[in-house]
């Protein structure tokens, strides 16, 4: 089915701007046209407990990236563009195969350049049965009006607050406006409300992703103090501490320090930033995902159900599915 959306005809979706005709095939900043393009698809037990159940979360990964971050662990899908276009209402499919398959959540990753075809899937799926909560996991670079989009079709936020340091922001992911443009989108992020619970699962509510950059705690330190003045009586803390050097680009070179862990853990009792979760910083759980491979995680941590290089993959489940495929 041939889709038009009239957003992104002079694209101003996101903060940078760009003002192209994406449904020209002219591309900005993200490096994506009107295409929907994804990369991987299927049930992913590494995201946060609430949005895993038992079987995991139905993760989607877009192509393209509004930031780009020079450390950015998806950097092949994120800058390198991997990924093949979907036509949106196979991935209508996609979403209730997913739910089908035991998903505990339908998790739209860096979607967002196509918000327009997004909205759409989802309230179409919504239409033929989908009733697994929507999370929205984003790098919390939104404008006022796409967040306002978000609320009319997501049920979950899943953001990351990456810094409060417009130099960190420029230095890494040319966005000095990020500190000021991601406290305002998590405030409009907020008005869902506190937590909503179905059992252990989270049908409702905000999760604020912040990964701890080695080297960088003064930038964390902020981080922190902010989500506990402003956010933490509606919001859940997700702090991130695996991170590995990425291949090849720029961004920290080590991992966390054990002492550097430690300082950060202290901090949190220190703010009383109680609600959440902490990663433990465990070298065997440092590994980067490989979207050349049909399961480009741990196979303990998924199952594949659609590849940008083999969209039947689910086919293939089972021993050597995970081997690199032209
Ligand atoms: S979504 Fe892409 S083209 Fe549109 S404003 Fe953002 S970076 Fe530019």
């Amino acid at each position: 089915m041939e889709q038009w959306y009239p957003e992104y005809e002079c694209c101003r979706l996101c903060p940078r701007q760009c003002g192209v005709n994406r449904n020209a095939g002219q591309t900005g900043f993200c490096g994506e046209t009107a295409a929907l393009r994804l990369a991987w698809a299927g049930l992913h037990r590494g995201e946060e407990p609430p949005l895993c159940g038992e079987r995991g979360s139905g993760t989607a990964f877009f192509t393209g990236c509004t930031l780009r971050c020079g450390f950015c662990q998806n950097w092949q899908i994120s800058r390198a563009g991997m990924g093949r276009e979907i036509p949106p209402d196979e991935l209508v499919d996609l979403f209730l195969r997913l739910q089908q398959a035991g998903a505990a959540t339908v998790n739209l990753v860096t979607g967002t350049p196509f918000l327009s075809a997004l909205a759409w899937a989802v309230g179409v799926a919504r239409r033929r049965g989908l009733q697994v909560p929507v999370v929205w996991n984003s790098s919390g670079y939104e404008t006022e009006e796409a967040v306002t989009m978000l609320h009319s079709f997501v049920d979950i936020f899943l953001p990351d607050l990456k810094t409060l340091d417009s130099d960190l922001a420029r230095r890494h992911f040319q966005a000095a406006d990020y500190p000021a443009v991601v406290m305002k989108a998590l405030a409009n992020m907020a008005s869902v409300g506190p937590p909503v619970w179905s059992g252990t699962v989270l049908r409702r509510g905000l999760i604020v992703r912040h990964l701890v950059l080695p080297g960088e705690l003064a930038a964390t330190r902020r981080v922190l103090e902010f989500f506990a003045r402003e956010l933490k009586a509606t919001a859940l803390l997700s702090l991130m501490m695996q991170y590995a050097p990425p291949c090849p680009e720029s961004g920290p070179v080590r991992r966390l320090t054990e002492s550097e862990y430690a300082t950060v853990v202290d901090w949190l009792a220190e703010l009383e930033i109680e609600e959440g979760f902490v990663q433990e910083p465990d070298a065997a759980a440092a590994w980067l995902p490989d979207f050349t491979r049909d399961n480009p995680f741990p196979e303990e941590y998924s199952d594949p159900l659609w590849h940008w290089r083999r969209p039947d993959v689910a086919a293939g489940n089972g021993p050597g599915a995970g081997a690199d495929s032209p």
